[in-house]
């Protein structure tokens, strides 16, 4: 699996994102190029929950919407970890239903460089896709 470019202004939106919803997780999606994220949308947990989420459909549909005006590709599924690390857990495996994206968790409590990692699921199993700065 190709590693996913994050641009650092990216990188940190989402630390933001995850700083501003915790201890809820919060979620949202990464839409790009090749490979390449240019754009993040923040989705609103409707589960309100501390560990798990569902992101609401209305913002998902506009967010799908405006990637295809732009001709950008959702990349990945990103959601926050307030209180645990940057793996998937087993509901987060169980609802991995998307294909073709990269699972990309933002943990608040790992060291920095293991803070942000990403999962390709294969057969039911996630498996580590790097993710470089850009
Ligand atoms: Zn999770």
């Amino acid at each position: 699996m190709k590693p996913l470019e994050i641009p650092e202004a990216i990188r940190l939106q989402l630390v933001d994102a995850a700083h501003a919803g915790a201890p809820l997780e919060v979620c949202g999606l990464l839409a790009g190029r090749e490979g390449r994220v240019d754009t993040f949308y923040p989705m609103t947990n409707a589960d309100a929950s501390e560990d798990h989420f569902t992101m609401v459909p209305e913002e998902q549909f506009a967010a799908i919407k405006d990637m295809r005006d732009k001709g950008t590709q959702m990349l990945a599924i990103w959601h926050s970890h307030p209180a645990s690390p940057a793996r998937m857990s087993d509901e987060d495996i169980r609802l991995a239903f998307t294909p073709d994206v990269i699972y990309v968790i933002s943990s608040l409590v790992a060291p920095a460089a293991e803070a942000l990692r990403g999962y390709a699921m294969i057969d039911g199993v996630p498996e580590e896709v790097a993710i470089h700065e850009i």
